[in-house]
């Protein structure tokens, strides 16, 4: 049935890569727009974009908001290690910004429109510290406990008029998308753009001062408030999805995205503005010499003025709209020793869950976790050096143990050392034979013959250390070499217990390496010995029969 529908409705996109290549064979742009049927919900393949009421129920349930700025930090602290003051400044922000949203709404609720003659200024934040310091991560957490949507992008990808690098819009329009399509949702996201610092003028970015400018201006719109097409006009995709759905009576939902209530946080390492804020604190001063000013000193940082930003070269109105402001710190080898420790997001957990997936049990020791801290602090790209720490370490590791032997990894100091040995060491060990686990799985085997045969076997040492050979070199199990090698065994076993009466059998070296021979031997030998048993009993009746007759 949805072949036949596919075949009637193309796909958007090839009903929009077969319009650009009509337009292409005449010449047509490639910013040709498509008539604005019916705007609503957001350029997304998802099923139900539409506002349904399910979804205006889960706008709703933003505004059952009731957590405190102490709520907030807490669930924080359970990931984000250190940024105690960032954590403590956007709780706040976040609080306050979503009771009055939750105000608003209610008034709005009330009296059928939008209350007019209430101030209010919005707690739009700039974040500043380095990479890698946990920035996007506590923004990421804070719309996860929220429940609100969530969208990240680089200042530097947009130019002032978009397309060339990207429209600041579709940032507001990407939220529609990570609402499921959800407008109204939309309306209470969260947006973030990190690189802030590369769109001021002075910041030593040459070019940029002019479309860097003119970025800043279309932001500030966004930040105060204004109406985004909820589709943009130059997404034929998105045109064609809202004509189909206005032709399948879906009907027009919100045309627009008021940006009211998103909330815009901007962060940057912003670097050189610690020059500027050290430049202004001692301009008051007289006699002193220009030290060397750390760029990483978040306690200056955090002295930062307005217009210092200004000088920095932001817009003033840019900046204004960017009321509270928050550093993060520079995080060191300590920091990272508790992150891989304690935080709930720890990529030791990663790490181990992947090894584990070969049933290699990964153990991280203390020592090796303080070798891992030092070199990623050396790299100077915050807690994104872990990762990239621990992969150079692990990989080989990684590679070479699956399907060998090996079933625990002690990642201690020696390895981060002296990896090259480790390694050998463990190839080594995953070459020799793992007796235990061999052990156990001869005796899964043996258990479940009998079940399934009645006829009990045992597999000598000998014939499991056989097996445990053949299962490494072959990288098989036991077990699957073991069902393959005795599948026929219950014959001929049934036929020897047929002849001698024995219940029990013993396997040894010689049933693993030709278990038909073994077999065989065994079948003749028992036929032999029956007939052995026949004789001698037929002889004990003859002799007793003699002795009868002798009486
Ligand atoms: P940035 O500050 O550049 O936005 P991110 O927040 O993206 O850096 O951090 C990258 C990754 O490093 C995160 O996904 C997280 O796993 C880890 N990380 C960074 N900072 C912290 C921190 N303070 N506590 C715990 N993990 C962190």
């Amino acid at each position: 049935m949805s072949d036949k529908k596919d075949k009637e409705i193309p796909d958007p996109d090839d009903l929009q890569k077969m319009i650009q290549d009509m337009f292409g064979k005449f010449g047509g742009g490639a910013a040709m727009s498509f008539p604005d049927f019916a705007q609503h919900g957001a350029a997304t393949d998802e099923e139900g974009s539409e506002d349904t009421p399910m979804d205006i129920d889960r706008a709703d349930a933003i505004f059952d908001f009731s957590y405190k700025p102490r709520d907030i930090k807490s669930y924080l602290d359970r990931f984000v290690i250190r940024q105690d003051e960032a954590k403590k400044a956007l709780s706040i922000a976040v609080c306050d910004h979503y009771n009055h949203a939750k105000y608003m709404r209610g008034l709005e609720q009330e009296h059928g429109k939008i209350p007019e003659g209430i101030e209010y200024q919005k707690q739009n934040v700039i974040v500043v510290g380095p990479t890698g310091v946990g920035k996007t991560y506590l923004i990421k957490h804070i719309a996860e406990m929220i429940g609100v949507p969530f969208v990240k992008a680089d200042a530097t990808k947009f130019s002032e008029t978009g397309y060339v690098g990207g429209d600041v819009d579709d940032l507001v329009r990407e939220l529609v998308q990570k609402a499921d399509g959800n407008v109204d949702l939309a309306e209470y996201g969260i947006v973030y753009i990190d690189e802030i610092d590369k769109l001021a003028g002075s910041g030593g970015n040459m070019g940029r001062d002019v479309s860097g400018r003119g970025v800043q201006t279309t932001l500030l719109k966004l930040m105060e408030e204004t109406e985004v097409a909820a589709r943009n006009p130059n997404d034929m995709k998105g045109q064609m999805m809202a004509m189909m759905d206005f032709q399948n009576g879906k009907g027009a939902g919100k045309e627009t995205i008021n940006t009211r209530h998103i909330l815009f946080i901007v962060s940057g390492a912003f670097s050189g503005l610690e020059k500027v804020i050290q430049r202004r604190l001692r301009s008051g001063q007289i006699g002193f010499g220009a030290e060397v000013v750390d760029p990483n000193d978040s306690e200056l940082f955090s002295e930062a003025s307005t217009q210092d930003y200004i000088d920095f070269g932001f817009e003033a109105e840019f900046i204004g709209r960017l009321p509270v402001r928050v550093v993060c710190d520079k995080l060191e080898a300590k920091d990272f020793v508790d992150i891989m420790k304690n935080s709930e997001g720890s990529l030791l957990r990663q790490y181990e869950r992947e090894f584990s997936a070969y049933g290699i049990q990964a153990k991280f020791e203390d020592s090796a976790i303080e070798r891992i801290a030092a070199r990623a602090e050396s790299e100077n790209t915050g807690a994104r050096a872990l990762m990239t720490v621990c992969e150079s370490m692990l990989r080989d590791f990684k590679f070479e143990l699956p399907g060998t032997a090996v079933s625990e990894l002690s990642i201690d100091a020696e390895l981060i050392d002296n990896r090259e040995q480790v390694l050998t060491k463990y190839r080594e060990l995953g070459q020799r034979v793992n007796v235990a686990k061999a052990r156990e799985e001869a005796d899964i085997y043996c258990r479940e013959f009998n079940d399934r045969h009645q006829i009990q076997i045992d597999l000598t040492d000998d014939a499991v250390n056989k097996l445990a050979e053949e299962a490494l070199s072959q990288g098989r199990s036991v077990l699957q070499i073991s069902q393959q090698r005795f599948k026929d065994l219950q014959f001929g076993l049934k036929l020897i217990q047929k002849n001698t009466g024995q219940g029990e059998f013993e396997l040894g070296v010689d049933a693993v390496e030709d278990a038909d021979k073994f077999l065989s031997d065994r079948v003749v030998q028992s036929y032999s010995d029956a007939a052995a048993v026949k004789q001698a009993a037929r002889a004990k009746c003859d002799s007793d029969s003699d002795d009868d007759l002798s009486k």
